[in-house]
């Protein structure tokens, strides 16, 4: 697991996830990692697993306000409140991960 980091323009501070080619608020090309490895849960959503990976199982997914600005989804290990506080890992698959803190 890697942390998590979302891209700031180095012209204006603009903060994007995923990276852009383009700042979209000046057009600026050059971005700079920022860590993002907290943020707080906005929304919670099941979902059911396709066939042949567990009946009936489900995989949430949250919508999280990180502390550096941007959304992003990430996977839950189970259900959390929005609200919640969050600490985030990027996996290897390119999966953002969240955790409670
Ligand atoms: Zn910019």
């Amino acid at each position: 697991m890697a942390t998590m980091t979302v891209h700031a323009c180095a012209a204006c501070g603009q903060r994007e996830f995923p990276e852009r080619l383009l700042c979209p608020a000046c057009g600026g090309r050059d971005f700079v990692d920022v860590d993002a490895g907290c943020g707080s849960v906005e929304d919670v959503t099941a979902l059911h697993r396709r066939a042949g990976s567990g009946a009936g199982e489900l995989a949430w997914l949250a919508t999280v306000r990180t502390d550096a600005g941007p959304r992003v989804i990430a996977q839950l290990e189970g259900p959390l409140e929005a609200g919640a506080a969050v600490k985030l890992r990027l996996g290897a698959d390119g999966a953002i991960r969240a955790r409670q803190m």
